[in-house]
């Protein structure tokens, strides 16, 4: 089993190869932005609530999201694992998803960050801004704000699995395929 947490600043590509990863190894993708994003685009109490911090680039709170994971884990059970992308994204989510995966009888068995740096991110989002849809990518001052959480409060992510062993960077520069082979690299 492999649950594999794509690690990485907003930006780094962690979606894109997020969906390689599920064809290739048959992983069940679980990506925190885009239940947001499905929520408010049913107009949720919860989608309601979580739009307030994405328009602002701020962190839904831990209860929240932690919360929503649970409801996607139980309703979505795969014995061949799970890619995180984007969760967890603070320390409280990192023990609350090892206490889930101990519950299931599992753990997390990798951490890979692609490493990008802060000007090249703040370029491809407003690129992608333009076809996205996304409010959040369309305007500098949210994608700075959004950088300055990673910084505080993710980061330190990577720090609590380095501690066992799991956490890898791999370079997010380069075309789809060069990126894949890292991280292919990386799970072996
Ligand atoms: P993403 O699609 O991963 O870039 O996430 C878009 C936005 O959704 C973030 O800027 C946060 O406001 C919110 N979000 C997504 N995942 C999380 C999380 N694990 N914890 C808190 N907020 C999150």
């Amino acid at each position: 089993m492999i649950n594999l947490i794509l690690f990485g600043p907003p930006g780094s590509g962690k979606g894109t190869q997020a969906s390689t990863i599920v064809s290739k190894f048959g992983l069940t993708h679980i990506s925190t932005g885009d239940l947001f994003r499905y929520e408010i685009g049913n107009s949720t109490p919860l989608g309601l609530k979580a739009k307030a911090y994405m328009d602002k680039g701020e962190l839904v709170p831990d209860e929240v999201t932690i919360g929503m994971l649970e409801n996607k884990l139980n309703s979505t059970p795969n014995d061949k694992g799970y890619i995180f992308d984007g969760f967890p994204r603070t320390i409280p989510q990192a023990e609350a998803l090892d206490t889930l995966l101990d519950s299931r009888g599992t753990k997390i068995t990798h951490l890979i960050a692609l490493d990008v740096d802060d000007e090249e991110i703040v370029k491809r989002l407003l690129n992608r801004g333009k076809t996205s849809g996304r409010p959040d990518d369309q305007n500098e001052e949210v994608i700075r704000r959004r950088i300055v959480e990673y910084l505080d409060k993710t980061s330190p992510v990577y720090e609590f699995y380095e501690k066992t062993g799991l956490s890898q960077k791999i370079d997010g520069i380069g075309s789809l395929d060069e990126i894949f082979n890292r991280i292919y690299d990386a799970l072996h």
